[in-house]
């Protein structure tokens, strides 16, 4: 049988997720397909959608992560990656019900490593931003081993609350942050929202800059204003959103694509 594979989201139209696993499954020889689901709630949506006997599976993006959470939970079961980041973005259809995952810490952690060639272990990160994508990534990122990982965050209070959560996070008003980090990873939604991040400039000397948010056209505005500002190197986000849609894929198939192929065809736009 041919399953169906969707990304739930709104809005979602924008999307690449469609276009990514299109292509691993071409490239795997797999028949199935792969839509945006557009949807006002996530339950009634992800309900309709795992009813269908064809329904493989389920990526989830904003606003719905903490929502495909707790139905995971409800109806199913939930990963290691998913309680601790207590937000899921990979469902799996199973016969007991809906598996939720949590792929994005494993999908920067592979694009940091391996694509960057950027070992985390000993070194001094700086993760930016106490949303849903910094609480997704801190525990994977704990275990690459860092010699010190510090939590900035705008309102300091949420750095802090988060950073109870985890053995090892030292947390930190944006503000107040100083130099001496290897890599300074940006999780808040400063540059998808055109703005700007009052971070001291000496947080940023002589350290590799990711930005998890990412732009097909153009440099992100955080890696812009790293780049002019003496950062070792910079990247954006969009080799996260490919290796954790690679996890996504070995979840739903049991086979994990090859990632390079996919970002070199979405980098030729
Ligand atoms: P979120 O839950 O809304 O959290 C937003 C965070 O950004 C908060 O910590 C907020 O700080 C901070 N922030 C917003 N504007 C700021 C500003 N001007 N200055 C300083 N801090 C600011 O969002 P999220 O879900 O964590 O997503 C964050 C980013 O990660 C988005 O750009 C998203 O696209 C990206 N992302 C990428 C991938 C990928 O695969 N590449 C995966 C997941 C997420 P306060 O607490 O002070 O408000």
């Amino acid at each position: 049988m041919s399953r169906r594979y969707v990304v739930i989201g709104n809005p979602v139209a924008h999307s690449l997720s469609p276009r990514i696993h299109r292509l691993f499954a071409r490239a795997a020889g797999h028949a199935i397909s792969y839509e945006t689901l557009l949807a006002p709630a996530f339950r009634p949506a992800a309900e309709r959608f795992f009813a269908a006997p064809d329904s493989g599976g389920a990526n989830v993006t904003l606003p719905f992560k903490l929502d495909a959470y707790a139905w995971a939970a409800e109806h199913g079961s939930t990963t290691v990656n998913a309680d601790e980041a207590g937000a899921v973005n990979a469902i799996l259809a199973t016969p007991r019900g809906p598996r939720g995952d949590n792929t994005d810490g494993v999908g920067l952690l592979r694009d940091l490593q391996q694509n960057l060639s950027l070992p985390l272990a000993g070194k001094a990160v700086l993760l930016l931003g106490a949303g849903g994508a910094a609480r997704g990534v801190l525990g994977p990122l704990l275990r690459a081993g860092p010699r010190r990982l510090t939590l900035a965050n705008r309102t300091a209070e949420r750095a802090q609350e988060l950073a109870k959560a985890f053995d090892g996070v030292e947390p930190m008003p944006l503000a107040a942050v100083c130099g001496g980090y290897d890599v300074v990873i940006n999780a808040t939604s400063a540059s998808a929202l055109g703005d700007g991040l009052a971070l001291p400039e000496a947080a940023i000397e002589g350290g590799f800059c990711y930005d998890m948010f990412y732009r097909l056209e153009a440099d992100t505005a955080f890696c812009s204003w790293c780049r002019e500002r003496g950062a070792a190197g910079v990247a954006d986000g969009l080799g996260m959103l490919i290796e954790q849609a690679a996890e996504s894929y070995l979840l739903w198939r049991g086979v994990r694509p090859d990632t390079a192929p996919v970002a070199a065809a979405l980098a030729h736009g």
